[in-house]
């Protein structure tokens, strides 16, 4: 017989999950977040008290931690850390990014692969939840130098993942060169020609729109919220902070459809160029980023406009902002100052790149506000795209890729409206995400028994 549970409290919940998990900070927030939104539906539904879903889905299934020891061009040793959360298979094989990036510690990485369960679960996708990577800096290295990282970060990984039971992607500091050096090296010490990372090169495997699909994604979602207002992207000033994979596609995305983005970043600081970043200009960001690996201040050299360094773009008057570098860039202040300038909607590229205090501030305000796990789902979903196609030998054609991401973000978006509206009309989209992400994966779980 199976007995009432009474929910934990948060702070309950939370006290108890923090003495088990001392000084993962990122992970903390990320799962109180979580908590505050889906207390209230657990009351309603019993049943994922009585399973204690909460407890299981904020444990990893599995955490990796291993040496990576490379040789640098001047012939010294050097160690890294290497990192997999296999976090949650209950719906699909773990998928989720690899970071690279000095800041890279476990209580990161523990929060991008808690948020990337619920995400993969909005896409409708068969995925799973995990992410990984290491506090390797590929900046200033040299490509013999990454090159090298990656087959000895491979060396070790492979012997953990698959095409059906742990597919990696990119993240920050892994784009198109690592994913090539880490697909070349478990190539080789598995003999198989598989479907084990996503963000493959177009003619080995990869899927058209991959690089594209998170910032493309993240305007249909902005787009979407805008449109419950009868209103869009056309005519609307957009800051976005990052110039890297996300970032750069948001931009293009945007002009597509009639807005001005004016501002971009890196984390040395960030350009205004009040003209618009037009399709020459972001040629100009993505040769910069891509190729020449050079620093954003170049551009206000090149263009002639304003560069604020050690600063980030919040300040600069928008209609619509598109955080698309790290988690916790803008704080409550910086919040404060998007709403007394006038932002009507705010959509998140990046992971948790507000602070919890900056969301109380835009849900106060009753503003759009799309958090990360929702509205960059479109990445991982053309992932989710790769993956089929893999497993099915074929390739679709752009135009296919792009119907079935706009499809998605709709899909995203509906889910959140059905689970976020207020009785008030307002749609508060972080109680639609997590409630929304949740039940599919707590569903298979409970369907799955005590494992
Ligand atoms: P990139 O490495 O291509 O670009 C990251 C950008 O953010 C760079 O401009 C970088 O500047 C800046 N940045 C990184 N760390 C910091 C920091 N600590 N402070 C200030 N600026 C920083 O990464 P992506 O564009 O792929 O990722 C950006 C965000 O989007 C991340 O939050 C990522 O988790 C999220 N995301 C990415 C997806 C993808 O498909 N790539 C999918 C879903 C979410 P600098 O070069 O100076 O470091």
């Amino acid at each position: 017989m199976t007995t009432m549970l009474k929910a934990p409290s948060s702070k309950e919940f939370m006290d108890k999950l923090k003495s088990r998990t001392p000084g993962e900070i990122e992970f903390h927030q990320a799962v109180h977040e979580v908590v505050e939104s889906l207390l209230p539906f657990l009351e309603e539904n019993p049943r994922y008290k009585t399973a204690k879903i909460l407890e299981r889905i904020s444990e990893p299934e599995r955490i990796l931690i291993f040496r990576v020891p490379w040789v640098d061009d001047k012939g010294e040793i050097q160690v890294n850390r290497g990192y997999r959360i296999e976090m949650n298979s209950a719906i699909g094989p773990y998928k989720g990014g690899l970071r690279f990036h000095p800041t890279v510690n476990l209580g990161i990485l523990k929060f991008l692969a808690f948020e990337q369960v619920f995400k993969n679960s909005l896409t409708t996708l068969p995925m799973g939840g995990g992410k990984g990577g290491s506090d390797f800096d590929p900046k200033q290295k040299s490509d013999n130098e990454v090159m090298r990282f990656c087959q000895s970060f491979m060396t070790e990984l492979c012997k953990h993942i698959g095409p059906n039971t742990d597919v990696p992607a990119g993240d920050i500091g892994v784009g198109g060169r690592e994913i090539g050096y880490l697909f070349g090296q478990y190539k080789r010490i598995r003999n198989e020609f598989t479907g084990v990372l996503t963000g493959k090169g177009a003619e080995w495997g990869g899927s058209v729109i991959r690089p594209e699909a998170t910032g493309y994604g993240n305007v249909y979602f902005a787009e979407e919220m805008l449109n419950t207002k009868n209103d869009s992207l056309k005519g609307k000033i957009v800051t976005v902070s990052g110039s890297g994979n996300v970032a750069q596609f948001t931009v293009e995305k945007v002009n597509e459809l009639g807005g001005k983005v004016v501002t971009l970043s890196d984390s040395s600081g960030f350009i205004h160029d009040p003209d618009g970043i037009d399709g020459e200009k972001l040629t100009f960001v993505m040769r910069l980023k891509n190729i020449k690996r050079g620093r954003i201040e170049e551009y206000a050299k090149k263009y002639n406009v304003a560069y604020y360094p050690n600063a980030r773009p919040w300040g600069v008057k928008c209609d619509v902002a598109l955080p698309s570098a790290t988690q916790n860039e803008i704080n409550a202040e910086e919040a404060q100052i998007l709403i007394d300038s006038g932002c009507i909607c705010v959509s998140e590229g990046a992971n948790m790149p507000s602070t919890p205090e900056a969301v109380d501030i835009f849900i106060k305000n009753e503003i759009l506000y799309g958090p990360g796990k929702a509205a960059n789902a479109g990445g991982v979903a053309v992932s989710g795209l790769e993956m089929s196609q893999n497993a099915m030998r074929l390739s679709w054609t752009r135009e296919e890729v792009d119907n079935q991401l706009q499809r998605i973000m709709k899909d995203v978006h509906t889910t959140c409206v059905k689970y976020g509206k207020s009785s008030n009309g307002y749609v508060n989209y972080v109680n639609g995400a997590n409630i929304g992400g949740f039940v599919k994966v707590a569903n298979a779980m409970i369907a799955q028994g005590i494992v």
